[in-house]
């Protein structure tokens, strides 16, 4: 298995969990491969009017429980596969979660940093116009995921309404909108608040006190960054981050609401005149309570579990930990809150944006994080019983009701065409 092959972890999780649920080789079949997988390629003209080839993919992995949901990964190293892995992750997210979605994910194979504003935004609408037969309110439903945000969402937005001549789009076609082109308070920061939540819970499990408690973030992006601001809300120490420009340190803990000043205003934690400077990969194997990865995929490998000393992991990232790191981290009892479950906060609320749109309502900020909190509270409660009475991790507990999730779903429909 390749050290980042998101497609393989995917795999290895749902082979495993059909295993244990003793699937039928109808219902693996029908669950293991993607439903439809789209490659386009796209050549918009920049701003310095040079042509630029981009390959970008659209993949609806399983649509048994309603339309594709997953974000749109802007990365240069990003791969069809990689994106089938993610859609594939996503058909056991929201499943989990108990939104009416099946699993879909995006990719655009380009570098989003040093693209200037006029350049991304280019891109988002040479991606969305190419692709625009296959995203709409009941086939597959955009979001921001790494290397795009709300601002994206928006260009998303209108590239399609206007291209049908209105200027709102029948329904929701994207969400993590920004609020003000019908997206829904408390969208940004949901996917990170939900990692909060479901941290929290954790520490009650196992017995940590969360005030105080120390905490390494790997990631300072939208999951990471709100992550760590709501984490030192509710008292943990925040003592290293790190992002692509580097990682800072302080045992005393680190000012999140001022690293995040200084990160937008200079494009990274680097050079933060606080705390000290520390190598990224040394961030994975702190001291620490809590590590929470909140960047790529398969951080967390067998050449550095074993070297984990958190003892509570909050899998932020998607598919941040492989099956061999997993195998390690379990010996060491170190508790995972895997992703499926601990990063679902953002499609949970993302769902809230899409009942709000298609009902033509608007909910407060109040109603979106009361509802995000019991959602997160009750789903880890529930992976942590099913977890206990089984006698397996949180991770095999979260695929296996999952994974049940879909079947159940699918033998409903029934299977002919
Ligand atoms: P983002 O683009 O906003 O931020 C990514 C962050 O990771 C940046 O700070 C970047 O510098 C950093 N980074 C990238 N590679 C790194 C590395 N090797 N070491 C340290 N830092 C690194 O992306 P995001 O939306 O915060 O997504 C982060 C992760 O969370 C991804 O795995 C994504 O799939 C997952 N996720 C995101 C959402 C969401 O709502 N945005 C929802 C669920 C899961």
């Amino acid at each position: 298995m390749k050290s980042n092959d998101l497609l393989a972890t995917a795999i290895y999780n749902f082979q495993h969990s059909a295993k244990r649920l003793c699937l039928s080789a109808k219902l693996y079949d029908n669950m293991i491969s993607p439903k439809e997988k789209i490659e386009c390629c796209i050549n918009p003209i920049l701003s310095d009017g040079r042509h630029k080839k981009i390959t970008t993919y659209v993949v609806r992995h399983n649509d048994t429980l309603g339309p594709a949901k997953g974000g749109i990964r802007m990365a240069e190293s990003v791969t069809l596969d990689d994106i089938n892995g993610l859609a594939m992750e996503m058909t056991w997210k929201t499943a989990l979660i108990g939104v009416p979605f099946g699993g879909g994910k995006a990719g655009i194979a380009c570098d989003p940093n040093g693209l200037n504003a006029d350049d991304k935004e280019i891109i988002i609408r040479s991606f969305t116009r190419g692709l625009m037969r296959h995203i709409g309110p009941e086939i597959y439903v955009p979001a921001p995921d790494m290397g795009t945000n709300e601002k994206d969402m928006g260009h998303l937005k209108d590239c399609l309404s206007y291209s049908s001549g209105a200027s709102i789009t029948r329904g929701c076609f994207v969400t993590g909108k920004p609020v003000i082109l019908g997206g829904i308070i408390g969208r940004r920061e949901a996917t990170g608040n939900g990692v909060a939540y479901t941290t929290a819970a954790a520490c009650k499990k196992c017995g940590i006190d969360l005030t105080g408690a120390k905490v390494a973030v790997q990631g300072f992006g939208n999951v990471g960054s709100v992550a760590a601001g709501m984490l030192a809300k509710m008292g943990a120490v925040v003592i290293a981050v790190s992002d692509i420009t580097g990682a800072v340190y302080d045992s005393q803990g680190l000012d999140i609401d001022r690293l995040y000043a200084h990160a937008a205003a200079a494009g990274g934690v680097k050079g933060f005149d606080r705390g000290s400077v520390l190598a990224p990969a040394e961030l994975l194997e702190l001291p620490c309570d809590i590590l929470v990865p909140a960047a790529a995929q398969s951080q967390i490998n067998e050449s550095n579990a074993g070297r984990v000393k958190a003892k509570i992991i909050a899998e932020g990232a998607n598919a941040p930990t492989t099956p061999q790191a997993d195998e390690i981290l379990g010996s060491k009892h170190c508790f995972v809150i895997p992703d499926i479950l601990c990063n679902a906060g953002g499609v949970f609320v993302s769902y809230l944006e899409y009942t709000q749109e298609t009902q033509r309502e608007q909910m407060t900020l109040d109603e979106v994080q009361r509802r995000l909190i019991d959602r997160m509270q009750s789903k880890f409660e529930h992976v942590y019983q099913y977890a206990q009475n089984k006698k397996i991790s949180m991770r095999q507990a979260a695929m296996d009701i999952a994974v049940q999730t879909v079947a159940d779903g699918l033998v409903y429909r029934g299977f002919h065409p």
